[in-house]
């Protein structure tokens, strides 16, 4: 598990991806085992690949994906007592005509 940890740490840490063959040498973990981890971190959705050529040979250049914060204070979807009424609808879309949306718009544009 540590290794896992400082492979994703160093994935993480780069912007850009890092090369799969650059990621066990900075690791300093033997390249079979990257590899596992690798795909064990792909499979998790933890990062993607995507092969690329480096000097000649063919290697992947690793990335972490980002994930979107979710909504963790359902407050904010509240206005007064009204759920954010787009959440779950399943009526026809037409929001510039939609009752129920404008009434939850207007009451955020009074809120406090
Ligand atoms: S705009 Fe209206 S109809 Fe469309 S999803 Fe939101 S609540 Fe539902």
């Amino acid at each position: 598990m540590e290794d896992e940890e400082r492979i994703l740490e160093l994935i993480m840490s780069r912007e850009h991806g890092i090369l799969q063959n650059e990621l066990w040498r900075e690791a300093k973990i033997d390249r079979r085992k990257c590899s596992r981890i690798v795909d064990r971190l792909e499979k998790d959705g933890e990062i993607n690949r995507e092969q690329e050529l480096n000097k000649g040979l063919r290697t992947y250049r690793i990335k972490y994906i980002e994930r979107k914060e979710t909504v963790k204070d359902f407050k904010l979807l509240m206005v007064d007592d009204m759920f954010a009424p787009c959440t779950g609808c399943n009526l026809e879309c037409t929001p510039a005509q939609c009752v129920p949306l404008s009434e939850w718009i207007f009451g955020l544009l009074n809120e406090e």
